[in-house]
């Protein structure tokens, strides 16, 4: 039995939204699955404002600019997370100021943010690694006392929680991902979520290239043109189509998503009560989205092993990101301290197959030959 790390799959009615948006006569963005998708949305999580777009990089792209951010402006984000978290900054001239993760989970180490911060700093950039949610008390109560946003990388957290306020909708703005390889897909798309009034109008203008075409369809304006800088951030209908058919089965989809983590959980906690691996941690204000189930061990060596080992028995995995402040392009620039934790899990991080049309014998079958291998080393 070969079980792959991801498998794409349809939860419904994706083909016939796709065929109903072919044959309505209007493909381009913004019509009517493009409305019902950014609705869902504002009406299930209460963001003020959801705004679909071509991918959660783009999104995050839009924050950037309706932010303004500008040559000598600084962002503080966490250096073990994806490139997209900081390029859509680094493209507008901000200056990355790289922070650790906690010991006890990848994310931002909250507790050390502040002494980040300097009178440039212009945004924080949270990333809710697997969807399990940072400390948003701690960097809300940072943003209000400096005077910085909060831009949210979101891109995991669909459908996930700190306390009762769903992530995406706590800072200035967030951003989703509907990447294949997310809980929810349409292959690639994204949502900017906005939470504070003063950008709406301007966002609708920085995803139509510039122009007040949004303004221009609902009759508030008699021609649209060019009244400010943007780019190409909306999607087709035929994504948006596809997206809608995968957010009506959320509730399906997250259940067995959560059967499947909770199955890995008491799988292989004898591990981690043994000290052999670590499982993930949530914090107390953190609900699971079942995004990701992952396992840190000891040592980078012992990770290959597993690696090799699962996939001689035709399971594949994945380790994650490599530190930001160690790549290729970032390290000869980086002037800051050891970020140990960051560094720990993009040696020892592993990540065990995880996909909406998994079943719960393959879980067995992975749980059974990690278990096994651990009896060997
Ligand atoms: C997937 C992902 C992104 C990028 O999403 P795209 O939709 O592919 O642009 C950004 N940040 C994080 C943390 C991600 O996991």
């Amino acid at each position: 039995m070969n079980i792959p790390f991801h498998k794409p799959s349809l939860s419904g009615k994706e083909l016939q939204y796709m065929e109903e948006a072919a044959l309505s006569g209007k493909i381009s963005g913004n019509g009517p699955f493009t409305e019902k998708c950014q609705h869902f949305f504002e009406e299930k999580y209460k963001f003020a404002k959801a705004l679909l777009a071509t991918s959660c990089t783009d999104a995050l792209e839009m924050a950037a600019l309706l932010l303004n951010i500008k040559d000598g402006d600084e962002i503080i984000a966490p250096s073990y997370t994806f490139v997209s978290t900081v390029n859509p900054f680094v493209m507008r001239g901000a200056k990355v100021i790289f922070a650790d993760s906690n010991s006890e989970n990848p994310n931002i180490d909250a507790s050390g943010i502040e002494a980040l911060i300097t009178q440039r700093t212009r945004v924080i950039i949270p990333v809710h690694y697997a969807g399990i949610a940072c400390d948003m008390d701690k960097i809300m109560a940072l943003s209000v006392k400096h005077g910085i946003e909060v831009v949210e990388d979101a891109a995991q957290s669909i459908d996930s929680y700190h306390n009762k306020a769903a992530l995406g909708g706590i800072g200035t703005m967030g951003a989703f991902s509907f990447h294949e390889t997310k809980n929810i897909g349409c292959g690639e798309g994204g949502l900017l979520t906005i939470n504070k009034p003063e950008y709406f109008s301007r966002s609708e203008i920085i995803r139509e290239k510039g122009t007040d075409r949004v303004a221009f369809s609902r009759g508030e304006v008699e021609k649209y043109g060019w009244v400010d800088v943007g780019s190409s951030f909306l999607p087709s209908e035929l994504l948006a189509a596809f997206l809608l058919a995968q957010l009506e089965n959320l509730g399906p989809i997250q259940k067995k998503r959560k059967e499947l983590w909770n199955q890995y959980q008491l799988g292989l906690q004898s591990l981690e009560i043994e000290g052999k691996v670590k499982l993930p941690y949530l914090p107390s204000f953190a609900t699971n989205n079942a995004h990701i189930f992952y396992l840190v061990l000891k040592e980078p060596e012992q990770r290959s092993e597993l690696i090799r080992y699962l996939k001689s028995k035709d399971i594949q995995t994945a380790f994650h990101y490599l530190s930001l402040h160690k790549s290729d392009y970032f390290k000869g620039q980086y002037k800051g301290p050891e970020l140990p934790n960051a560094d720990h899990y993009s040696n020892c991080l592993l990540r065990l197959p995880l996909f909406n049309s998994m079943t719960t014998e393959e879980v067995q079958t992975v749980c059974s030959h990690v278990k096994e291998f651990f009896t060997k080393h």
